[in-house]
């Protein structure tokens, strides 16, 4: 099926999604606020359009992609007038506020808004792997799936617009979690004169791998500790962790999460 796209933002981002929609057969356009970014787009049948109005005009469904909340507002208001009747889909990070004040102010003005949130980075936009979070209504999303796949596998998470932002942050949160950790342990080895690249590879590669499926099942809202976790056991090693940065002198910041995890186990003993 070939439609008529067009990508507002020619960031990493937006270059990316410009590409996977090329080379998926549509007729693409881009934009940018800083024109002579479409490199070899343009070469591979991509149209450069000059102004935010030409864009959307030139399109069935247009595509947002830039920094933040608030260049969308800048990009969008001086043509929001002219935006009745368009569909737009918003893949910028934003918060779910946000994304639900967005979706208000365009429905405004006659816009179906498709909410998103990419769960890919550029080299992976359009692999296998990739997927993107959408939310708002859900025949717009079954209508606009199809053309959306090339860019990831399109996930549907509810009519609330400002889901996807929501669901998007709180797999971010896991994943910064996880990169504290990780930094937190080679800091250790760093700091203790051990061979980072060699711990990495041989020891915390295979122990993340092993241990992520319990990490997200385990991940837990309750003040309850489950009887598995044995949480004075845990709030033990926690507290050797914690003495084992201190030995070494690595920055009590980069600890925080363990700090945070000690507190945790600690609560649950005291309330068993
Ligand atoms: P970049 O920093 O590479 O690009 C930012 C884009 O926003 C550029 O096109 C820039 O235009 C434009 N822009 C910034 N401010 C304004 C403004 N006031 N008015 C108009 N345009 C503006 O970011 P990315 O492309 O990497 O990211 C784009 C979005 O995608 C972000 O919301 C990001 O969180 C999200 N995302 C990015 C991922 C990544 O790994 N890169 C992963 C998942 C989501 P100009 O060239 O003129 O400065």
């Amino acid at each position: 099926m070939n439609t008529r796209i067009s990508i507002l933002g020619l960031g990493a981002m937006g270059r990316a999604l410009a590409s996977a929609f090329v080379e998926a057969g549509h007729e693409v356009t881009v934009w940018n606020r800083t024109p002579g970014k479409a490199g070899d787009l343009v070469g591979r049948g991509a149209r450069e359009a000059r102004s935010v109005a030409e864009a959307v005009r030139a399109a069935e469904v247009t595509v947002v992609c830039l920094l933040n909340d608030a260049s969308v507002r800048e990009t969008l208001a001086p043509i929001v007038a002219e935006l009745e009747g368009r569909t737009l889909v918003n893949l910028t990070s934003g918060s779910a506020e946000q994304a639900r004040e967005l979706a208000v102010w365009l429905e405004g003005y006659g816009v179906r808004l498709l909410a998103g949130g990419i769960m890919a980075v550029p080299p992976t936009v359009g692999t296998e792997g990739a997927f993107i979070l959408y939310s708002g209504a859900r025949e717009l999303f079954e209508r606009l799936a199809p053309v959306l796949a090339p860019i990831g596998r399109p996930q549907w998470v509810g009519e609330d617009q400002g889901f996807a932002a929501l669901y998007d942050m709180a797999a971010l949160s896991g994943m910064y979690g996880m990169s504290a950790g990780t930094d937190h342990a080679v800091s250790l080895v760093h700091a203790s004169g051990g061979d980072v690249e060699r711990f990495k590879r041989e020891v915390l590669q295979p122990w993340m791998e092993q241990m992520l499926v319990f990490m997200v099942a385990g991940a837990d809202v309750s003040e309850t500790v489950p009887e598995e976790f044995n949480a004075a056991m845990q709030a033990t090693g926690l507290e050797t962790m914690i003495a084992t940065s201190e030995e070494a002198g690595v920055h009590a910041e980069l600890a925080g999460h363990l700090r945070a995890s000690l507190w945790r186990m600690r609560r649950a003993v005291a309330m068993n």
